[in-house]
């Protein structure tokens, strides 16, 4: 007899944008003649800069010929995109990350679920809320909880509630947890972390010997000059975080896939007697066994983010972002809504008008402007009553769409 995987069976059902996708579908079925303008999902609208889509050709051409085809490449990735991302996304920026300690992969996606099974069950995990659902759902998979409550929390997981009362940064826990995932700049609110207070972090993850997983998917949208780009500009962070990147939201690469993790040599975690493994290891064991690398093309389009064509189409390609993000934050503003977010992140959270429950307001607005977001509520139960929008979209969409909003009665 084959036994599932009962873990799954504790997963909550009716993920977030499927039930955005369910409601939309059905609004456009019984309203074909109205234009609905989508800022939901956090997916981007632009394509490929043309150094990028350059270097892809390229790619692909070597792969064509004799000479220069490549079959398995290294599972962590080829040197000269792993050197060039430890210049100019570490070096370059004052922090000493070696080329070695940095594996190439598909998605940080698969990279921050895939983490934990390097980590054993017993680890206390402790993940803000709301956030990315990504790191509950697979610590769920993991067996790393208990069962999921009424209020939607799991048993066993330590929920850090970030609201507009703590400014979106969670209190240290009270209870101590093992492992800790940090997102900023972050999704959904927007928000992002200082140098002060990630030293916090990392200073309470030295005294308790846990580890920090920051994933800093968005950290190209940071404007502020003084804010953090990476967890290791935080003196000691090398011995207690790992860090997540992704070329997803940076480049455009959503539907081309590549990401990479850094994992320093200096991070270490425990045995049950108390020994100490350095941790770099077991990744590089789990990554060289389960994956098989990211294709040849795709690491050189990678690679050519860095090149100084690359970094100028990208820059302005975030700039059009943020340029909606602007817009948005001021229309919301002015049409009476609590703001938050949208300077250093493609995400702008609002409180709902007169306390509406998350998904009455997604309905309204749905129903009423023809505009789609992403209720609060869907990220984790302390955003309820908070609302996204993205900034990915189309200008002109972004400009009716808040016209729209504004005329909401
Ligand atoms: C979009 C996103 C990612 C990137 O995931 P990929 O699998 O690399 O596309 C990672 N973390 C967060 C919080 C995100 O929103």
């Amino acid at each position: 007899m084959a036994i599932i995987n009962e873990n799954y069976l504790k997963l909550k059902t009716g993920y977030l944008f499927p039930e955005i996708g369910r409601r939309v579908n059905e609004f456009i079925k019984n309203n074909p003649d109205k234009k609905v303008i989508k800022m939901g999902i956090g997916d981007v609208t632009r394509p490929l800069a043309p150094s990028i889509v350059k270097a892809f050709h390229e790619g692909v051409e070597e792969m064509s010929k004799i000479d220069t085809f490549k079959g398995y490449g290294p599972e962590q990735g080829y040197a000269f995109l792993r050197e060039t991302i430890a210049k100019n996304s570490y070096r370059d920026r004052g922090v000493d990350i070696s080329a070695d300690d940095i594996f190439i992969s598909d998605g940080s996606k698969c990279d921050t679920g895939n983490i934990q099974e390097i980590f054993g069950n017993e680890n206390k995990i402790a993940i803000c809320d709301p956030v990315y659902p990504v790191y509950a759902d697979t610590t769920v998979m993991a067996g790393k909880t208990g069962i999921c409550n009424a209020d939607g929390y799991y048993n066993g997981i330590i929920y850090m509630p970030c609201t507009k009362e703590n400014g979106f940064i969670p209190e240290l826990p009270s209870e101590v947890p093992d492992l800790i995932f940090l997102c900023y700049p972050n999704n959904p609110t927007g928000t992002v972390a200082t140098k002060e207070e990630l030293k916090k972090w990392v200073d309470y993850a030295l005294k308790n010997k846990s580890i920090i997983l920051f994933d800093a998917a968005y950290e190209a949208f940071i404007q502020d000059e003084k804010i953090p780009h990476s967890i290791y500009e935080i003196e000691g962070a090398k011995q207690v975080a790992i860090e997540f990147r992704s070329f997803s939201k940076t480049a455009g690469f959503t539907g081309t896939r590549c990401a990479f993790v850094v994992i320093p040599q200096e991070l270490s975690a425990y045995d049950f007697a108390g020994n100490v493994h350095p941790v770099k290891p077991l990744w590089n064991r789990r990554h060289t066994t389960k994956f098989n690398g990211v294709s040849y093309p795709v690491q050189k389009a990678a690679a050519a983010v860095f090149s100084e064509e690359g970094k100028k189409e990208i820059a302005e390609t975030i700039a059009y972002y943020m340029g909606n993000a602007r817009i948005m934050k001021s229309s919301l503003a002015s049409a009476g809504y609590e703001v938050f977010g949208g300077e250093n992140a493609p995400y702008i959270w609002i409180k709902t008008m007169d306390n509406l429950k998350s998904w009455c307001f997604f309905d309204k607005l749905l129903i009423d402007a023809n505009v789609v977001g992403t209720p609060g509520s869907g990220f984790g139960s302390s955003g309820e009553g908070y609302f996204r929008f993205s900034a990915f979209a189309d200008r002109e969409n972004v400009i009716e769409a808040m016209e729209r909003i504004k005329n909401l009665k």
